[in-house]
């Protein structure tokens, strides 16, 4: 048995893993088979995060902050957890490779999933010119006209770095103003490839094998049109990845998991949440990172009020004094 399990592999994870290892609890974190490192693995120019004034890739920042909590320990494995056991003082996680880890901590850093149209011929065409990430699959589109949805950063960004490949990349989004940071919209604005399409909402997908357009309603009058792409980018936000502790933990309104005041504890003792999956305002990659140091402290102190007996049927080494 561990004393903490971290799952997730992204800010919040890694950090939160961090601390736990430096923490002397040998943390074991489960980083996913598909998508370890979280969503700045499809990401590229990170300029927002404090030490890297030159800006860093995504997949990079992760890549450095995997290897620093492994520097003191932490072990990571790549596979997805496919069901938990949260009540009781000993907790279990089970793996798709049918493995299964006992921990008296567990810190849910799963974050959020791409959130999707929700139309009919979406999934259909997904792989076939509906895509949720520039970075993957911007590169098959050179030289086509397309399209990406939404109006918040994501939507700036991924707009922007497609008109690298597309030659001209229109974005459709519901409203006439945009939800995006000033610095990416302005950029997005100066760019002569990229067009607005405003007060639009996609209301169909067409193409037999692969995307040749799509089907648009005004939001404001109502009007129906058609748009022909090559290609459509879905960048309309994400939602939180709660799927592995519905009925086990409350949630919130929003969707996130709900935990008490600033803290990342969950409604579960030995339980705690951090990033993403409990954030449906910020969602920065520093402010998941804090708030997976929030959740190795608290876990650290919850592990310190367990009685001995049971610390000391967890495998790994004792508990350390917390470090700041
Ligand atoms: P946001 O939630 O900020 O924006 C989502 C956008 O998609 C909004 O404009 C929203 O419209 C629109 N939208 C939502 N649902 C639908 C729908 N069903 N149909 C059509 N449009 C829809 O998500 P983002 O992914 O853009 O950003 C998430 C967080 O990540 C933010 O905090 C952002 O700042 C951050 N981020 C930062 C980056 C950076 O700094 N480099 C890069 C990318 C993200 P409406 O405005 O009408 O609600």
């Amino acid at each position: 048995m561990r004393q903490i399990i971290i799952i997730g592999s992204g800010p919040a994870g890694y950090t939160a893993a961090i601390y736990a290892a430096r923490a002397n609890l040998r943390p074991l974190v489960i980083a996913s088979s598909v998508e370890a490192g979280g969503e700045l693995m499809n990401t590229t120019d990170v300029e927002n995060f404090p030490g890297f004034p030159e800006g860093i890739q995504g997949p990079e920042l992760m890549m450095k902050m995997q290897e620093q909590a492994e520097r003191f320990g932490a072990e990571v494995v790549y596979d997805d957890v496919v069901r938990l056991e949260l009540e009781g003082a000993v907790k279990t996680v089970t793996l798709g490779s049918g493995e299964s880890h006992e921990a008296l901590a567990v810190i849910v850093a799963t974050g959020s999933a791409y959130r999707k149209l929700g139309l009919a011929d979406e999934e259909r065409l997904s792989g076939h010119g509906v895509s949720w990430c520039a970075t993957c699959d911007g590169f098959f589109f050179k030289n086509k006209t397309i399209a990406v949805v939404g109006g918040g950063d994501s939507a700036m960004e991924e707009a922007t770095f497609l008109t690298r490949f597309a030659s001209k990349v229109y974005v459709i989004h519901r409203k006439d103003t945009l939800r995006a940071s000033k610095i990416m919209q302005e950029r997005a604005f100066a760019n002569d490839k990229i067009e607005f399409v405003w007060n639009a909402e996609v209301s169909g997908i067409t193409g037999d094998d692969a995307v040749d357009g799509v089907r648009l309603r005004n939001t404001v009058s109502g009007d129906q049109s058609t748009l022909e792409l090559g290609g459509l980018f879905v960048a309309i936000g994400n939602d939180p990845r709660t799927h592995l502790v519905h009925k086990q933990l409350a949630l919130t309104p929003e969707g996130t998991i709900a935990v008490q005041g600033r803290s990342s504890r969950t409604t579960v003792a030995g339980v705690f949440a951090a990033g993403d999956v409990v954030d449906p305002t910020y969602r920065q990659a520093v402010t998941a990172a804090a708030s997976g140091t929030v959740a190795a402290l608290d876990a650290e102190h919850y592990l310190t009020s367990l009685p001995q007996d049971l610390l000391a049927q967890a495998s790994e080494p004792e508990l350390a004094t917390v470090t700041e």
